[in-house]
């Protein structure tokens, strides 16, 4: 099985968004009051409640306690409790640190409720959601036929707005794709953009991208001159994260754009095992250029998508010397490892006006047939 969220984003109207609100506080006090239980059992040497009876804990006593809880959704405060089980679980493992209480400010709002019965449904213009009946949203992509409805992630943004995440799950039955040069691409990556590809294609970044950045840069700006906490900062603050917000959805538009595209054509994607860490720090140029085109995130987008279709991202070691060989006839030249030589001509198989870049991208999609074929 296999598993697939699909995002929405929701309009509650002002029933719904009560609702909501009372949710995310029932949670977060669950939550809270749960690890205090945790924290005192473990200062008396008692045994830690396993996640199923921390759940029965909170049916037994905190609901009868505080009744507001049996207001809200049920599941919803069953997974807050499983969410703390889940970071006791990363603590005991040293995955993470001990887990913290939930502030009513900095905390996260959401909340996650399972399906039963029916009562989660994807309409025309709306979702149903558990104790909010249907609300509106904005149905851009349905799933398909064979995926079964999980659960469903309520998340109000730190812009106000609100969003469900949809999650589902379905079997797997893909045939593997044919593995040809025809199916094949090779991406070098582009630091100033995306990527070059092996047929000579240019991916550049959209203009648009630096005019919302000079947008972000003056609210910022604008923001730095208000007294921090008075009604005018958050306001502001509210406007610089709707920018932030807004940049994030372009670059993940265009990203999601240009691998779909990439992938309708090809099934075997060949690229550079860049560190990303690296790259962001040294010799790749700007490395804020690095962060903002979100390689990585394109990278992760192209794996799903390839496998998706029975293909796949193939990484080409990390010390291939993809500028430096010809891509014609493999001769190896050490000159080319100057950066500011664009252009050279192969002194063994005299092929002339030899493009860096094009030339990079033919290696590595040479070396990703090579090793898809070995
Ligand atoms: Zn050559």
């Amino acid at each position: 099985m296999a598993n697939k969220a699909l995002v929405y984003a929701i309009y509650p109207n002002e029933k719904q968004n009560i609702q909501c609100q009372k949710t995310f506080g029932c949670c977060r006090f669950v939550y809270n009051q749960m690890l205090t239980v945790q924290k005192e059992r473990h200062e008396k040497r008692e045994k830690h409640l396993s996640k199923t009876k921390a759940n029965t804990y909170c049916n037994q006593h905190l609901k009868k306690e505080h009744p507001f809880l049996k207001e809200v959704d049920k599941f919803a405060l069953t997974n807050a409790i499983y969410h703390l089980a889940d970071g006791y679980d990363r603590f005991f493992k040293h995955l993470s640190r001990f887990p913290k209480y939930k502030s009513k400010h900095k905390a996260k709002k959401s909340y996650t409720t399972n399906i039963t019965n029916g009562n989660i449904e994807i309409g025309d213009n709306s979702i149903k959601l558990p104790k909010l009946g249907w609300v509106r949203a904005k149905i851009h992509r349905r799933p398909k036929e064979n995926w079964k409805l999980k659960s469903a992630t309520v998340t109000q943004n730190r812009d106000d707005t609100y969003q469900v995440s949809i999650l589902f799950a379905y079997e797997e039955s893909i045939s593997p794709a044919a593995v040809t040069e025809a199916t094949t691409i090779g991406l070098d990556y582009k630091s100033d953009g995306l990527y070059i590809s092996s047929e000579g294609d240019i991916c550049g970044m959209p203009h648009y991208f630096r005019q919302s950045a000079d947008k972000l840069a003056k609210a910022q700006r604008k923001l730095r001159h208000k007294t921090i906490g008075s009604k005018n900062y958050n306001k502001q603050q509210k406007r610089v994260a709707r920018i932030h917000r807004h940049i994030a959805n372009q670059r993940k538009d265009f990203l999601q754009k240009k691998s779909t595209e990439i992938t309708n054509l090809y099934s075997f994607v060949c690229v550079e095992d860049l560190n990303m860490k690296a790259m962001a720090n040294r010799g790749f140029g700007n490395g804020k250029a690095t962060l903002d085109n979100g390689y990585g995130m394109f990278l992760t987008m192209l794996d799903y998508k390839l496998r998706d279709r029975g293909g796949q991202l193939i990484k080409v070691g990390r010390f291939f010397p993809s500028s430096q060989l010809c891509s014609h006839c493999g001769f190896k030249n050490p000159l080319v490892k100057n950066l500011s030589i664009r252009h050279w001509d192969c002194p063994n198989c005299g092929k002339t006006h030899i493009d860096r870049d094009i030339n990079a991208a033919k290696n590595i999609k040479k070396e990703g047939l090579r090793l898809l074929t070995a």
